[in-house]
């Protein structure tokens, strides 16, 4: 499906009529969580075959109305970004690199056959609602207006194929620090019977459907202590591929720093990117390659790998203390944050809140 004229679509807001009280508000801002609370509003647009995108707007937040036979419920035709708004010290409001969700959502599109949104339109929906849901951008910490963009099949038919009609949404929800009582290096749990992604399918396209097949991967991780799964290739089992939802980083003892390469099966995250910059700005040398669990294990035992690390939008940059696999435990850096890790995690926040100079341009100021 190619991308149709967006030119000029427009978000205009039709303010709520019921918004939470100042004093609810600040009640929910004071202990966010993650996705347990949503802000007054939401931008939305309608896709019809033929007719593109139109009747764009910034309405109240509630409840959507959907056909029974709405494909996405059906047939998993959907897909999602994830971004943060971050509130700086002088009161001002920005995203980081907006332009890369834009641009992988449209990736993703392509790949789930639903129609593309330019950057234009990405960019217009995500400023028009943050705008208006401002008081709802938490400050102090590392708490942040979490952005949740998204894109599903609305048309009522049974029949397989592409939908004819599809809603594009954002919605948007407080969050708080992610490590509220101090970064904590988290557990992983090594996939034993479970693959996230193959050569040719969806693993590099940002949908539910990834997420829906890797819970039961995530239930076996709880069930063994663990916070986090790790998955491996699924055509060898033997390369490390990424957690459910962030990608991963190994830190060798010469400061080098080693990201599986992206083979189509890997999550391009945006975080994942920022990082091979920012750590190559802190002197580190960085390279994108495969790397197998065998690897993985012999350079923990020797010693050359020092700290491994897990990074996503959600919790920026979280230290990964232990490898958990009916094998046995291996445990990186005595199970305590390492400090390049920590290092590259404080560079990344401190650009994100404006504490240091944005040398790359990756801010990109909404208020
Ligand atoms: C979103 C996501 C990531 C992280 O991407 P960021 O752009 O850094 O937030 C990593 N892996 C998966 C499977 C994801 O869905």
């Amino acid at each position: 499906m190619t991308a149709t004229p967006t030119a000029g679509l427009t978000f205009p807001v039709t303010p709520s009529a019921v918004p939470v009280s100042e004093q609810r508000r600040a009640e929910i801002l004071a202990a966010p969580g993650f996705g347990k609370f949503f802000t007054d509003h939401m931008a939305v647009a309608t896709w019809t075959q033929g007719a593109g995108w139109h009747d764009a707007a910034v309405v109240p937040y509630g409840p959507l109305q959907l056909d029974p036979a709405a494909a996405v419920l059906h047939y998993a035709q959907e897909i999602f970004e994830g971004l943060k708004a971050y509130r700086h010290a002088d009161g001002s409001v920005w995203t980081f690199r907006p332009e890369a969700n834009a641009a992988r959502l449209a990736r993703s599109a392509r790949r789930l056959a639903l129609p593309e949104i330019s950057e234009e339109m990405f960019l217009e929906a995500i400023t028009q609602l943050v705008r208006a849901d401002e008081a709802w951008v938490p400050s102090g910490g590392e708490s942040s207006l979490y952005l949740r963009p998204f894109v599903i099949a609305t048309e009522a038919f049974l029949g397989v194929r592409a939908a004819h009609e599809v809603k594009f949404l954002v919605i948007a929800s407080p969050a708080g620090a992610y490590f509220p009582g101090g970064v904590k290096p988290v557990s992983i749990w090594l996939s034993q019977h479970y693959t996230r992604a193959a050569v040719g399918g969806t693993g590099a396209a940002k949908c539910g459907g990834n997420y829906a097949a890797s819970l039961l991967a995530q239930n076996e991780a709880s069930e063994n202590g663990c916070d986090q799964v790790c998955f491996l290739d699924a055509a060898e089992n033997r390369f490390v591929e990424e957690l459910g939802g962030m990608n991963l980083y190994f830190v060798h003892d010469d400061g080098s720093i080693v990201t599986p390469e992206l083979t189509g099966t890997i999550l391009e995250g945006i975080t994942r990117d920022s990082i091979v910059e920012l750590a190559r700005d802190l002197g580190h040398e960085v390279s994108e390659r495969r790397i197998s669990i065998d690897e993985w294990r012999e350079g923990v035992a020797s010693g050359r790998i020092t700290e491994v690390f897990a990074c996503g939008t959600a919790a920026a940059v979280t230290p990964v203390g232990k490898l958990v696999s009916p094998e046995g435990e291996l445990v990186h850096g005595g199970g305590v944050a390492g400090e390049v890790t920590m290092k590259i995690r404080n560079t990344l926040l401190d650009l994100q809140y404006g504490r240091t100079q944005d040398t790359h341009g990756w801010l990109h100021r909404i208020v």
